[in-house]
């Protein structure tokens, strides 16, 4: 048998544009306890195996200082990855800081990224709602 091949799920910030792919699909990946956000490993290519996940952020900007953002129990930085074409937060990282094994470095820590709840859409999803888009446009010519 040769390789199983991965399957690449693709997701869209709501302006339409491509922002994430994705071997491992959105509702399977784990959520964080304190914001719902999706806890997205972005592996670096050369320590990926065909096999294992694989995800990568598109046609996104981070931002090059974080953003502090008060917590209940403290604060934490982040660095927000907005949308290249409408400037919309899609994910955030966190500073290096904020994790036990880079605590005494800073910056964002680029392996792992969370994305925000409601920030992306499915492709499948997306042309779906295109189909409807167009289904309720042709009912509303008939109502009339
Ligand atoms: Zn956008």
């Amino acid at each position: 048998m040769s390789s199983p091949e991965k399957t690449i799920h693709t997701y869209h910030c709501i302006c339409t544009q491509l922002v994430l792919a994705t071997t491992t699909p959105l509702p399977s990946l784990k959520t964080r306890t304190s914001d719902s956000s999706h806890i997205l490993p972005l592996p670096s290519l050369s320590s990926t195996s065909p096999t294992s996940h694989y995800a990568s952020l598109a046609n996104t900007i981070i931002d090059a200082k974080p953003t502090v953002i008060r917590l209940e129990d403290g604060f934490e930085k982040r660095y927000f990855h907005k949308c290249g074409r409408c400037e919309l937060s899609v994910a955030y990282s966190l500073d290096k800081s904020q994790f036990d094994d880079t605590k005494s470095s800073s910056g964002a820590r680029e392996d792992v990224a969370f994305l925000i709840p409601g920030g992306l859409v499915d492709t499948e999803d997306m042309k779906r709602g295109k189909d409807m888009d167009a289904e309720i446009a042709k009912v509303g010519v008939k109502a009339t």
